[in-house]
């Protein structure tokens, strides 16, 4: 059967990972962006899974009264919203910036909304630079919400997936995002932003998170 999916999101790294890890064409991805006037609505959830429930309700609500005709509503098959609502816990520093990821650095900066990967990540390092090699467990988290816009019973599941690791002493890596450079996965040396895309959509948080989606998938198929 036909899918296609829209993602409730502008970040262009989640949408790539989202496209490889489930192996989507082109055709049948769409993100926030395609869908003129949607402003992202205000993540004041308390837990990873309330805020990427949050984003999908947002834009399914949005596709349907503003995009009627969008070509991502048109032609045969199943059509979903989906949401990633995703950041990293710090043990040493009680779960922190947990659902904060994106804004950790916000205050400090005096900026509204997220914060520069860079400013991010050099806080983290700054908050950890007195903690011992061994006490820097830490683990990123994924929560997939997921919005069925045709399918019999439309209420939203969410699928929740993790990646254990430690956070390292200086970045290193150029491929993926955010926290990437400073995370090193449990199982390897090198940091998910050396890694690279191939090996980051087996292991991590993202790709667990969407085996439950898969799985789900396949039961309402
Ligand atoms: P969200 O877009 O509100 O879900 O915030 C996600 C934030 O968590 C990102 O801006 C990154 O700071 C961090 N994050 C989530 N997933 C990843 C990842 O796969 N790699 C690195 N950082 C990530």
């Amino acid at each position: 059967m036909d899918i296609s999916i829209a993602v409730a999101t502008g970040n262009k790294h989640k949408l790539q990972e989202i496209a490889v890890i489930l192996g989507l064409s082109p055709e049948s991805i769409y993100s926030s962006r395609d869908f003129e006037g949607f402003l992202d609505p205000v993540e004041d959830g308390e837990s990873f899974a309330e805020n990427a429930t949050i984003k999908a309700k947002a834009l399914a609500q949005f596709i349907q009264s503003q995009h009627p005709h969008h070509p991502f509503l048109c032609g045969p098959g199943l059509k979903l919203v989906i949401s990633d609502d995703s950041g990293l816990e710090v043990d040493a520093l009680g779960g922190r910036p947990g659902i904060h990821s994106a804004r950790f650095a916000s205050t400090e900066l005096g900026i509204e909304g997220n914060s520069p990967d860079s400013s991010n990540n050099e806080k983290l390092l700054r908050l950890l630079s007195t903690t011992d090699p061994d006490k820097r467990q830490s683990r990123f988290v994924c929560v997939i919400a997921c919005l069925p816009l045709n399918a019999p019973v439309m209420n939203v599941q969410t699928f929740h997936g993790d990646c254990p690791g430690r956070i390292s002493n200086t970045p290193s890596g150029l491929h993926g995002f955010g926290y990437d450079p400073l995370f090193i996965p449990d199982g390897y040396e090198e940091s998910m932003a050396e890694l690279g895309e191939h090996t980051k959509s087996k292991i991590s948080h993202r790709s667990r998170a969407l085996e439950g989606f898969k799985k789900y998938l396949h039961s309402i198929l």
